[in-house]
């Protein structure tokens, strides 16, 4: 038994929602740990997007576990539209979180960061949500060279993921990120945070027969571990 609530936690710059679909176990399970899983930070990388709503179609099905998961299948709504990696105002959202070593400065527009940190109304929303729930753990879905990135203690969690995909697991990808997700999340508040990788252009349906086992195993093992 599963009960889902739907809210927005947006609106983005367009004014769209930014929808969040919020799963809790049957009430005898004394749900104790919260993932957030969020697809669509870059519009661009719909191997990402595809997952999360293939997700959210499972989890609608049935929701099976120990664990609250709330999963944003798109949370750069505007650029998911557009097939835009940055937002409606060009900044990238996964460079304008408001981390120590947030920086003005990029050599390629592709990582505009914003014109200061935090000055995005999609990374608003995030900051908001994530004082408010209080996540254990944070899967963002991207897409590019396969890897598993993790910031923070999670690396059981991404040995699941990768006994499935056989990705690899990197700590440091080998350039500084300021303003993103893992080194504000998972660095910076405690709440560890995996960057999944997909494999840029794989086709859709390997994404999805692939990436929602493993993270559906992913979730299990959350649960046992409540
Ligand atoms: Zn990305």
């Amino acid at each position: 038994m599963r009960q889902v609530s739907i809210q927005s936690i947006g609106p983005s710059v367009l004014g769209l929602p930014i929808e969040n679909y919020q799963f809790t176990p049957s009430p005898h399970i004394k749900s104790k740990r919260r993932l957030l899983i969020l697809g669509g930070v870059h519009g661009d990388e719909t191997e990402g997007v595809t997952v999360a709503l293939g997700l959210l179609n499972e989890f609608l099905k049935d929701y099976p576990y120990a664990i609250t998961t709330s999963l944003i299948p798109r949370f750069n709504v505007d650029g998911v539209l557009l097939k835009t990696r940055s937002n409606y105002n060009g900044v990238d959202l996964n460079r304008n979180l408001p981390t120590k070593d947030w920086t003005p400065h990029c050599d390629n527009p592709r990582y505009f960061p914003g014109p200061k940190p935090l000055s995005e109304p999609e990374n608003q929303a995030l900051v908001t949500y994530l004082d408010q729930y209080q996540p254990h753990l944070i899967l963002s879905l991207h897409s590019w060279y396969p890897v598993i990135n993790v910031n923070g203690e999670c690396l059981k969690e991404a040995e699941i993921l990768q006994k499935h995909t056989h990705y690899k697991i990197e700590k440091d990808i080998g350039y500084p990120t300021p303003g993103s997700l893992g080194t504000y999340a998972g660095l910076e508040r405690n709440m560890p945070t995996i960057t999944y990788e997909i494999e840029r252009g794989a086709p859709l349906t390997n994404c999805l027969k692939l990436h929602i086992p493993a993270i559906q195993a992913m979730i299990r093992a959350m649960g046992e571990l409540n």
